[in-house]
Formats: structure tokens, C-alpha cells, sequence
């Protein structure tokens, strides 16, 4: 360690001049410092990773097959799933022969790389920009298919967040 770095004051004025840096550029910007959230909500950027969704198609049959690639893809092990044979009965609910029965995340695990989403084969998953909610026991962090998978009437817009080859596995 050499003495400067030893004394800590040429990290201290390197930390205090990128404080200084960010109070400027506020002040000349006439950005707010700070929002009043949860009512004004920061703008987050459009590669923001939020909370998943789970896809249906477009005859509102959920897409996810249980090829269990997300939860292989998964480094935080947040994804488990239960892997169940579609009936005859079942073909309008479920896009695939084999579907998830069960499908949860673990909201504490998932540190929102987006690794689930890129293995997805399915195009059934993808991380949008809403934020997971605020929860006062752990059990209530672990999102099951209520949760995740979207309404059949309230459908969420995800060709923004698609690259080609999703787009491509969608049709
Ligand atoms: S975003 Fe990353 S950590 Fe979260 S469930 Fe997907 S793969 Fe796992
Ligand atoms: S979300 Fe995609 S990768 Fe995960 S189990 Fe379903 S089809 Fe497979």
C-alpha cells in the first residue's frame, strides 16, 4: 500500500469531487434532487429490469412450455417450477403440450439480470419496468403464477424490450 493510499485523502477528494461533479451538473440542469415517490416516480431507462411477466400468445394461451431453461439460466436460483401434461380440455389455456403448473420466482433471490429472458426458447418470460412491491414478510417475495403470469385482458406491451430472435420465437 503506498502512503497515499494509506492516508485515504486522495480517495476522499476523488469521492468528494464526484459528489461536487453531480451537485453542478443538478443545479445547471434544474433537475429536481429529489422526487417525492412514490407519487413522482424517477423516469427509468427504457433497458430498466423490473418484475417479470409471463407471456401469452396471441389466442391468450400462456406460452411457457417447463423446459426449465430460465431456472438452469437462473445464477441467484429464483426460478422453480412444476412441469404438468396438457389435456385435450386444455389446448386454449396452454400454448405447448406441457405447461407450468406451478411457476414461482423468488423476488429476495432474483438480483433482475435478465439471463431468465434471454434462455427463454418460448419467448415466455421477459423483465418489464414495474417495480415489485413493497412486502413486510419474505414469503410474500415468492411470485407465483397470479402474479406473474399476465391477464388475459390486461396485456402487457413488451415488443420494446424484444431482440430479433425473440421477436422471430413469437411468431
Ligand atoms: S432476472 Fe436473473 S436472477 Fe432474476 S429470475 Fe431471471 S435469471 Fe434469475
Ligand atoms: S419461461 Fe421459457 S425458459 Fe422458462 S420454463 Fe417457460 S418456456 Fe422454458
Amino acid at each position: 500500500m503506498t502512503l497515499a493510499e494509506k492516508i485515504y485523502l486522495p480517495a476522499i477528494f476523488t469521492g468528494m469531487g464526484i459528489t461536487f461533479k453531480h451537485a453542478v451538473r443538478t443545479v445547471l440542469k434544474g433537475a429536481p434532487a429529489v422526487y417525492a415517490y412514490p407519487e413522482v416516480q424517477k423516469p427509468r431507462a427504457e433497458i430498466w429490469r423490473g418484475q417479470h411477466v409471463l407471456k401469452r400468445d396471441e389466442e391468450g394461451r400462456e406460452r411457457c412450455t417447463a423446459c426449465g431453461l430460465c431456472a438452469v439460466a437462473c445464477p441467484a436460483e429464483a426460478i422453480t417450477m412444476t412441469a404438468a401434461e396438457r389435456t385435450k380440455e386444455e389446448k386454449h389455456l396452454y400454448r405447448e403440450e406441457k405447461y407450468a403448473s406451478v411457476y414461482e420466482i423468488n423476488m429476495l433471490r432474483c438480483i433482475f439480470c435478465g439471463m431468465c429472458e434471454e434462455a427463454c426458447p418460448k419467448s415466455a418470460i421477459y423483465l418489464t419496468d414495474r417495480l415489485v412491491d413493497v412486502e413486510t414478510n419474505r414469503g410474500s417475495f415468492i411470485y407465483g403464477k397470479d402474479k406473474l403470469v399476465e391477464k388475459i385482458n390486461e396485456r402487457i406491451d413488451i415488443t420494446e424490450r424484444q431482440s430479433e430472435k425473440q421477436k422471430n420465437a413469437v411468431k
